[in-house]
């Protein structure tokens, strides 16, 4: 890994001899963020807030910047993120390149949909500023570009003005997938940030229960003077057994969860801090996973599909005693993402990890990719290790427009991975120009 400090330090991209991927906080879950036996630039180190239009909320910073660091700027002042995810802890060149999604896709699209223009340096030292006026083929691969078509230096987008850093929420119980939905369309209208979590392993009709969570950024002027208090992170400090996270464990959890709600809805106003990054208060919380570690797997399914597709996963998931600890359910939007291969799409998505259990596991997770290909839903790359060449390219038959748009220096793990057999077949045809070597098509 090497670390990049200044702009102005970085070296000749195009001497390195080894493939080349950015590194930000590594917060993605698979290999989209690794580079095995390549050259993997930590770019945390641009860090520089370069300028703030307090009239238009405009803000353009270096792309090393984490969105924490926004917030603890930013929100005292009055101003929030347009789109975040669940953790804090990643940066602003990281959710351009993964296109990231938040509760509030329905109302605001992904990240992308609100940056305005960055800096790219490429391999052959051109810095190109990009925006959807000028440069706007990479303006649009790069966004939701997995890192493959240069290092974006800066980027600047637009914050939205918020009245204090409170967040007024709603928890309401339901007991099954149509409920869901129903909840999920009433609050579509009036409220900006919905998820689910929910339990996947009550079986029958209902196919699954949990509690809907939905919020709005409290108006109050008398809570902006009042000081949210700063949470402690736990940690845990070892790797729990692997046998911790079973079937019988995870239904006893969500039993309890379920019930810990006694009242069908409950109101309250919270800081904005629990309300978006609960993960964010466990310090190494996937060691509850054990050494053996976990896999991610989020999809997204067409609306028409959606039930169809949920009672197909859901008894394969059953079927097959893997348990997913933790998993949260959305509606997607229809605000289109400006990225060529980003992830979020009109219909539903759902957030799973599996405690990895070796062969078993992929098996699971292959027979789930086979019913998402069949609804033409998809998997968030962001999310993936283990996808197959044939699986992503079904799932983003745009790549090879988007593959025209890499640098020839670039390249990941997840690159190779899912580009595998054209780059076999590239081989057998004999040698190709140096842009197909990291996985370019030609
Ligand atoms: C607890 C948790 C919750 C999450 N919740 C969500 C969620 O709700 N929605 C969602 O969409 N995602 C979610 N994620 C995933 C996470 O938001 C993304 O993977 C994010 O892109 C990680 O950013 P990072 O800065 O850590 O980048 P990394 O993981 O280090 O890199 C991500 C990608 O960005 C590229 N990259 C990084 N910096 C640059 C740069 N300067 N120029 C060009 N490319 C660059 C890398 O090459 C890589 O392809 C979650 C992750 C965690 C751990």
């Amino acid at each position: 890994m090497q670390t990049i400090y200044w702009q102005n330090e970085l070296s000749d991209l195009a001497t390195y001899e080894q493939p080349i991927l950015p590194y930000a906080y590594g917060r993605s879950y698979g290999d989209s963020c690794l580079n095995e036996n390549g050259i993997s630039l930590d770019l945390t180190h641009l860090r520089r807030f370069i300028s703030f239009d307090q009239v238009t909320g405009l803000l353009r910073c270096e792309a090393g910047v984490s969105l924490a660091e926004i917030l603890d700027i930013f929100v005292p002042r009055g101003w929030f993120l347009p789109v975040t995810p669940g953790t804090k802890f990643v940066s602003v060149g990281g959710a351009i390149a993964n296109d990231i999604h938040g509760k509030n896709h329905h109302r605001s699209g992904t990240f992308g949909c609100h940056v305005t223009c960055f800096e790219l340096l490429r391999s052959n030292g051109q810095r190109l500023t990009c925006s959807p006026d000028q440069n706007s083929e990479l303006f649009r691969a790069t966004i939701g570009g997995l890192g493959l078509t240069g290092i974006i230096l800066w980027a600047e987008f637009r914050l939205k003005p918020i009245v204090n850093p409170y967040i007024d929420m709603d928890h309401i119980r339901f007991s099954s997938l149509d409920e869901f939905f129903e909840i999920s369309a009433e609050s579509d209208q009036d409220f900006e940030y919905t998820m689910s979590w929910v339990d996947l392993f009550i079986g029958g009709q209902n196919l699954c229960r949990g509690i809907f969570m939905r919020g709005n950024h409290n108006q109050s002027q008398t809570l902006a003077s009042k000081p949210t208090k700063k949470r402690l992170p736990l940690a845990l400090p070892i790797n729990l057994p692997s046998f911790t996270l079973n079937t019988i464990t995870v239904k006893a959890f969500n039993e309890l969860y379920y019930h810990a709600q006694v009242r069908k809805r409950v109101h309250k106003t919270m800081p904005y801090d629990p309300f978006f990054y609960p993960l964010d208060s466990i310090h190494d919380w996937y060691r509850m996973y054990g050494k053996r570690g976990f896999l991610q797997y989020q999809f997204v399914i067409p609306f028409e599909h959606a039930r169809e597709a949920m009672r197909e996963t859901l008894g394969r998931i059953r079927h097959s005693g893997e348990g997913s600890f933790l998993t949260v359910l959305k509606t997607f939007g229809d605000i289109p993402s400006p990225g060529v291969l980003s992830f979020p799409r009109p219909g539903l998505t759902l957030a799973l990890d599996f405690a990895y259990g070796g062969q078993k596991t992929l098996d699971l997770l292959n027979e789930l990719d086979t019913i998402i290909m069949q609804t033409r839903g998809a998997l968030y790359p962001a999310k993936d290790a283990r996808m197959s060449a044939q699986s992503f390219q079904t799932f983003y038959p745009q790549w090879k427009q988007f593959a025209e748009y890499i640098d020839p220096h670039f390249s990941s793990s997840f690159w190779r991975r899912v580009t595998a057999a054209t780059q076999a077949n590239q081989k057998c045809r004999g040698p190709q120009p140096s842009a197909g070597v990291w996985g370019v098509p030609t």
